[in-house]
């Protein structure tokens, strides 16, 4: 029986090595990883992250050949495949701080792998790594190789939270890069003989090692490109009395444009695109091709540009003050269908408010109370655009005192001056927003920061709307 042994239970690793075992159940996968607190949620009933489909994939192969086990060393040792899929954030300290990628985790896990194997392996990044880690990774495993033979695949992850599962299910595609030579390719075969299981050959695309490792940032960096691009466009649609929804439909219609990664919102969140973004700017940077990391960087700075333009326009509307105001906060996630908040653009949106002294309500039908205010507790603005508000973390008080958690949308509304809609949840697409209304102060006012509400429904019922990409009143 093949055994399969992925490295890192996040929200990569624990979906990804649950659909191999699903779809797979003659090969046995372990899914190992040093936090004991992730690997106890994984073996219990609430799961450690929501995705929808999850609960019910881990269900039907847990115990049978799906295990998840902090026991690492052992299931690698037994592994003949082994995943890396932990975390590669932006390095906090030293050389390239606030860029590069930090690699500490991986090398860690890989002169884990160095120690304990005692058996010829394949050794695939599922994590996304800057290009040309992949030799680093062989220098660390050489350096103890006990004549054991190593080869490095790069297959990253293409999944997007909240879909999470159907992505993998149904992938658009699977991208293997492997050493050119025939050891190379035997791997990369090997590896195409798991997807194969599932995924139909034309989807499965091989490639060289270093164009793998470069696509997956490249990916990244195109998503969140387009979505900078509408948000610009939103920002001169604002200016000029033009309609962003109408704009984006006009341009969705082109068949070289598409409709996807469109929808002009309060900016980007997540894990990875400012991440990556970073990452490439810093291996553009490092290869001395300073007007290429230029280009990438601006995608970040207009996203940063949206979030503090959304804030100046909730505080401006509000009579140019937050001061003691009470303003409901509807999502707090980085995107619907996911319980994940890192670097979700209420955290920012959030703390500017709180720096002009409002009060916050905040409500998400998928994020605890206790990761809201770990979030805003944290130090982790980083305005490039402060117009006028000074971010939280430069104030004396974290400010929590100030922050509410609330049950439900109609308890975070009630006696509100305001609404902020962070989330494209669609729960909130049916609220009664005439009960709301009722209940809150008046003037009432509505900031759509998804454009997922009927702007013409609420001016009916009596709210002051802004929408992104459109003029304030019309
Ligand atoms: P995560 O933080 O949720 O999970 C990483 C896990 O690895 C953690 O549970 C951590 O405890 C574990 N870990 C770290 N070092 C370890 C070690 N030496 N041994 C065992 N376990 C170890 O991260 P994630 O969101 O799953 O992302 C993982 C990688 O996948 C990153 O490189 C990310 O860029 C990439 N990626 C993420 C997504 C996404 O949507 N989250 C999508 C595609 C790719």
């Amino acid at each position: 029986m093949v055994k399969l042994c992925g490295i890192g239970a996040g929200y990569v690793g624990g979906p990804t090595m649950a659909v191999i075992a699903l779809k797979c159940p003659s090969i046995e996968v372990a899914v190992v990883d040093i936090s004991q607190s992730r690997i106890s949620a994984w073996n219990s009933d609430k799961l450690p992250i929501y995705e929808p489909g999850l609960e019910n994939v881990v269900k039907q192969c847990r115990g049978k050949n799906l295990i998840f086990s902090t026991d690492v060393e052992r299931h690698v040792q037994e592994a003949d495949i082994i995943f890396v899929s932990v975390n590669t954030p932006t390095k906090a300290r030293g050389l390239g701080a606030g860029k590069a990628a930090d690699l500490t985790y991986w090398e860690s896990a890989a002169r884990m792998i160095a120690d304990v194997c005692t058996s010829d392996k394949i050794v695939v990044e599922k994590s996304t790594v800057p290009v040309r880690t992949a030799e680093a990774i062989e220098q660390i495993l050489a350096h103890k190789s006990k004549g054991i033979k190593y080869q490095i695949l790069s297959n990253p992850e293409f999944l997007s939270e909240g879909t999470a599962v159907q992505d993998l299910l149904e992938p658009d595609r699977v991208l293997i890069g492997g050493n050119e030579g025939p050891e190379g390719q035997e791997a990369i075969k090997k590896l195409k003989d798991i997807y194969a299981h599932w995924v139909s050959e034309d989807k499965i695309i091989t490639t060289n090692i270093w164009s793998a490792e470069l696509s997956k940032l490249a990916d990244n960096a195109f998503l969140a490109q387009r979505i900078s691009s509408i948000n610009a466009m939103s920002a001169l649609c604002e200016a000029t009395g033009a309609q962003v929804s109408q704009v984006s439909l006009a341009l969705s219609k082109n068949p070289k444009i598409g409709p996807r990664f469109l929808n002009a919102s309060v900016g980007f969140g997540g894990s990875c695109f400012q991440k990556d973004i970073l990452n490439l700017v810093y291996i553009c940077e490092c290869n001395g091709l300073v007007e290429v990391a230029n280009y990438w960087k601006q995608v970040i700075k207009v996203n940063d540009y949206q979030k503090s333009r959304f804030v100046q326009r909730v505080v401006s509307s509000m009579f140019n003050t937050v001061s003691g105001k009470k303003i409901a906060v509807l999502g707090f996630a980085f995107k619907k269908d996911t319980s994940d908040t890192r670097k979700t653009p209420a955290i920012d949106v959030c703390k500017g408010l709180l720096g002009d002294d409002a009060c916050l309500s905040i409500y998400d039908p998928r994020v605890s109370a206790d990761q809201i205010k770990k979030d805003l507790s944290m130090n982790n603005v980083q305005w490039d655009h402060p117009i006028h508000l000074q971010p939280l973390s430069s104030s004396s008080s974290n400010g929590l005192e100030h922050v509410d958690i609330a049950e439900d949308a109609y308890e975070a509304t009630k006696d509100a001056h305001g609404i902020c809609i962070l989330t494209e949840w669609d729960e909130f697409k049916g609220i009664d927003f005439q009960r709301v209304f009722d209940d809150m102060q008046k003037p009432a006012f509505v900031f759509d920061g998804r454009n997922i509400l009927d702007v013409g429904k609420l001016r009916e019922i009596g709210f002051i709307v802004y929408s992104i990409g459109s003029p304030v009143e019309q």
